[in-house]
């Protein structure tokens, strides 16, 4: 496609783009269960306003932008203490979850190379943990031995101790898994890192920020962060239940020690020491503003008062769902997220259903297996469940006898 001769005007420009999103889920309005987040028009603006100012200030070297140093230490230093990870912890802002974690998988590979000397290592983690480990193995020459989860979809860590050997430099847990929303054994998973001097990176991704602060209002939560011993390092996206915009996340180590197996520096090539702390080099500032601007405006009680918001919402979904002799929910949510399939998969495609939900306008995410449908609540959906759940049931009656497609998570197009 050739570009336009003489450029277009700022106006039709953002006309232009604006069209262009004619057919996009409408987020803002709290049609997505999935992709976007979204804790109301003030945060959105905020993030938006504070990435503006930042987009092309860049953090690949912070000698020259030392407002960017001082906030990612300061992003950092607030997540470190979500995670009660004491003075000793240390971290970066990453572009987001799927970084994070082939940092992790990096950093893993490099510790049992530098202190054990292991040639072929392998990463032991459970069949539900993120697609993007599976992405880290593949990229950094790890094998992944994925572990079935149990009956009730957290890790089985008998099987997962019985999978490890002296070459295993890493075992994960997530907190929650994506597929259904469960809490791992932490405790349980952390011990057999201790026990062999290994890494275990807990996937807060999703979770980080929702169970830091479900804990501090008095829910039960069972220990997940750096309180448990052997928890080498944590993933958190400040793009999801941060509600910043997108590409922040940050990967949190015990020590600045073991953070040092995730940077890279090299000065064989004729451009002088290039040192990065993570994949990219240059780094928009954007998100990283965005992300400290989200955080000190919304500051602990702004976060209660959204967990709170989007907890209740998904509780409120549990329950419609769970009365609707069509659907079975795959297990009570242990934070926000929720998966669903059909009763009986052979009378109601599921696939079907998510096909009729988005000729309405809502957005679910598509998973298997088992064939499910997965919601990602979060405070934008407070007072739409019900509108939600009256288009649920029409979906499922339409649906009945048709089928539809899984689709996908990611795409590659
Ligand atoms: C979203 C997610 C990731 C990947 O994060 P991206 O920001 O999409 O790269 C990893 N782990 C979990 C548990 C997630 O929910």
């Amino acid at each position: 496609m050739a570009l336009p001769h003489d450029g277009l005007s700022r106006d039709d420009v953002l006309t232009q783009l604006e069209h262009y999103t004619t057919d996009d889920v409408r987020w803002r309005e709290g049609r997505a269960f999935t992709l976007a987040y979204n804790a109301g028009p003030d945060v959105v603006a905020i993030a938006e306003e504070a990435y503006r100012r930042f987009a092309t200030e860049n953090g690949l070297n912070t000698h020259a932008f030392p407002s960017l140093q001082r906030i990612q230490s300061e992003v950092v230093a607030a997540v470190a203490e979500w995670f009660h990870g004491g003075s000793e912890a240390a971290g970066f802002i990453t572009s987001g979850g799927t970084e994070s974690l082939l940092l992790t998988v990096k950093a893993a590979r490099e510790r049992g190379r530098k202190e054990r000397s292991i040639t072929t290592p392998n990463v032991v983690l459970p069949t539900s943990a993120h697609a993007a480990f599976e992405k880290g193995c593949y990229y950094f020459g790890v094998e992944s031995r994925r572990i079935p989860v149990g009956d009730d979809w957290r890790a089985n860590v008998a099987a997962m101790e019985a999978a490890i050997d002296d070459d295993t430099v890493l075992v994960v847990g997530s907190a929650p898994q994506y597929p259904q929303g469960v809490v791992d054994p932490i405790e349980d998973i952390a011990a057999l890192a201790v026990a062999r001097g290994i890494n275990c990176h807990v996937d807060a991704c999703m979770g980080g920020v929702t169970l830091t602060y479900l804990e501090r209002m008095g829910h039960p939560v069972q220990p997940w962060d750096f309180r448990v011993p052997g928890v080498t390092s944590i993933s958190v996206d400040l793009h999801k239940y941060g509600y910043s915009a997108k590409g922040a996340g940050v990967l949190v180590h015990r020590t600045k020690q073991l953070r040092a197996y995730q940077t890279f520096v090299t000065d064989n090539w004729l451009g002088g020491v290039y040192g990065s702390s993570g994949v990219l080099g240059t780094k928009s500032g954007g998100p990283w503003a965005a992300a400290w601007a989200v955080m000190h405006h919304l500051g602990d009680a702004g976060y209660e008062r959204v967990t709170a918001a989007a907890r209740t919402a998904c509780l409120e979904l549990t329950e419609a769902i769970d009365s609707m002799p069509e659907l079975t929910i795959r297990a009570r949510p242990d934070t926000t997220l929720l998966a669903f399939g059909a009763t009986h998969p052979e009378q109601l495609d599921v696939f079907a259903v998510a096909d009729a939900l988005w000729a309405r306008g809502w957005y679910v995410d598509r998973q298997g297996p088992p064939a499910s449908l997965h919601c990602t609540v979060n405070a934008v959906h407070e007072g739409r469940i019900a509108e939600f759940v009256s288009d649920l049931r029409a979906a499922v009656r339409e649906a009945g006898g048709m089928s539809g497609d899984q689709g996908a998570y990611g795409t590659v197009e």
